[in-house]
């Protein structure tokens, strides 16, 4: 499919992200989530399906797989 954002002439590829979800003061992480990321601009699609199955889990507030080190830049 070609790419969303005008001007670019990329097309989306099927993909594994790492896609990062923000809630208030909380930052979710998720890997290997399937997207459509454009190989020129790398803009990226979820489709509504994959949204809802991320917005479940949240809700449903499993323990995660693992936890990860959060930096801050300064
Ligand atoms: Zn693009």
């Amino acid at each position: 499919m070609k790419c969303s954002i005008q001007g670019c002439p990329g097309e989306y590829e099927e993909k594994l992200i790492v896609h990062t979800v923000k809630r208030r003061n909380d930052i979710m992480v998720f890997k290997n989530v399937p997207a459509e990321v454009c190989h020129v601009c790398s803009d990226i699609l979820l489709t509504s399906e994959t949204v809802q199955h991320l917005e479940k889990m949240i809700l449903a507030g499993g323990k995660p797989e693992k936890v990860v080190p959060l930096y801050e830049y300064a």
